[in-house]
């Protein structure tokens, strides 16, 4: 039978761009609808708009640091409408080039919802198309944590459309989304309260890196309500009244729930098309990111595996090089290094140190200090921890951690190393750079 497309991808995001335009680039015909807006959560409601106001809410920091370094200026205060038209416009920006990117590479580029008829057939906006072959490629969605009033809060979707900053922001949660906006909004003037269930914030990362992150938290002036949760929501005159179970409140102008993301599956008509998905709501995949359905494919967040932008993509383009480039591969999920731009920042790669016990013993090289910048300003809480796991046997580097200053950008560099399997003999041969925060990566003892 002839297919309208050798291939159909439903999302136009990190994963089903990049996975479009190398198909279409490998000479396949490819179709591509997206709903929303081009470029996905990254570009439009994450990682682009969100690194956009980490690097505002910077901006104040350092103009109160600027005093000890000698120059005199004198700020006024913070104008996020200014920021928003900036941020809207590089948003609106990245928006273009992603459409012209597929256009370019010859895919043919539908506006509009597409759901499944059957295995083969879509409905996209109302018109019936075929394809031999379909990826799945519709990310995930913010949820509620489905208290009484819990629409009476933000997601972090809405966070973007803000027009000014809240004089008192709780944010619920302690995740990636829960803690950035927690710093970047006490640094732009909030005062924030943050909820969480645990004893530690940012649950899955290093222990150590938890317990000073706390640190950096409390010393920038977010207080937490730590081992809380959230009961319900109620408006109070102009505010609101955060619940919490046991009895405590907690009272805010505004509230960010940050509670986490689910596939972003309904409606899709997977059952039409014979796709099944897991316990948890994600589309269930192979190594190989087929689908139950044989000639249906899943990339990205709507397979719940690893949510980050850089996996998305590298899933997309290892998928459209097997299918149409004569290239089969797989994207590793193993070593993926990873950020988490608070303040300070976070980075990391490999193994934890838990983690990593549960392998066998393990030799532990750890840092802490106040980077010169500091030692200078002597603002709190931007004292930086590094961190080395090793495996005692093979003295192979299983883990790198890192809380601090430019930890983001020094754990690019780093993840090589830990991804090659190098040593921390390795590490100790490499000559450091000085004086930077990174050489403590190459002289711990
Ligand atoms: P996470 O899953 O990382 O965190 C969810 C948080 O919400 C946890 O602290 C969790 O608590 C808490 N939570 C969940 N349900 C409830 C509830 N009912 N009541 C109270 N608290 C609750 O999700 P995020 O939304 O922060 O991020 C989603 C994903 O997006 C991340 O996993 C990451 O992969 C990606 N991302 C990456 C970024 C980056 O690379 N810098 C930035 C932002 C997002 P508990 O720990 O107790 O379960």
């Amino acid at each position: 039978m002839a297919y309208d497309f050798d291939l159909f991808v439903i999302g136009g995001g990190s994963a089903g761009v990049r996975c479009a335009r190398i198909a279409a680039t490998h000479g396949a015909r490819v179709g591509i609808a997206e709903e929303r807006f081009w470029g996905g959560t990254c570009v439009n409601v994450g990682c682009v708009p969100k690194k956009i106001m980490v690097n505002a809410a910077e901006y104040g920091g350092w103009a109160q640091d600027a005093a000890r370094f000698g120059w005199t200026m004198e700020v006024k205060g913070f104008d996020l409408a200014t920021l928003k038209a900036a941020r809207d416009a590089e948003v609106a920006r990245l928006n273009g080039i992603y459409g012209r990117l597929l256009g370019n590479a010859g895919a043919t580029v539908f506006e509009g919802r597409a759901t499944f008829l059957d295995a083969h057939t879509l409905d996209v906006a109302g018109k019936t198309v075929t394809a031999e072959r379909i990826v799945i490629a519709v990310g995930g969605r913010a949820v509620r944590p489905g208290i009484p009033g819990d629409e009476l809060g933000m997601l972090s979707d809405d966070v973007f459309d803000l027009r000014q900053v809240p004089k008192r922001l709780c944010v619920v949660g302690s995740g990636y989304i829960a803690l950035e906006f927690a710093c970047v909004f006490q640094a732009l003037g909030s005062q924030v309260d943050l909820v969480y269930r645990a004893d530690l914030p940012l649950r899955g990362f290093d222990h150590d890196i938890r317990e000073a992150l706390k640190e950096a938290l409390e010393a920038q002036g977010i207080r937490q309500h730590v081992g809380h949760h959230p009961a319900r929501l109620d408006r109070q005159g102009d505010c609101l009244l955060l619940s919490l179970q046991g009895g405590a409140a907690v009272e805010a102008d505004a509230v960010l729930f940050a509670t986490g993301r689910v596939p972003h599956v309904q409606g899709l008509g997977l059952d039409k098309a014979g796709v099944m998905c897991t316990a948890k709501g994600a589309v269930e995949v192979d190594e190989e990111h087929r689908t139950t359905a044989p000639n249906i494919y899943a990339i990205g967040d709507v397979t719940d595996r690893l949510n980050l932008t850089p996996m998305a993509t590298a899933v997309g383009h290892a998928l459209a090089d097997s299918l149409f480039g004569n290239n089969p591969r797989k994207a590793s999920y193993l070593n993926v290094p990873t950020a988490v731009f608070t303040s300070p920042p976070i980075g990391t790669v490999g193994m934890t140190e838990a983690d990593a016990c549960l392998h066998g013993p393990v030799d532990i090289y750890m840092t802490r200090f106040t980077p010169m910048r500091h030692t200078i300003s002597g603002r709190p809480g931007k004292k930086t921890l590094m961190k080395l796991v090793v495996c005692q046997r093979t003295r192979r580097v299983l883990g790198a951690h890192m809380l601090g200053e430019d930890a983001a950008e020094i754990m690019q560099g780093i993840g090589i190393a830990v991804a090659a399997g190098l040593t921390k003999e390795d590490f100790d041969r490499t000559i450091g750079i000085h004086p930077t925060a990174a050489e403590e990566f190459v002289t711990l003892r």
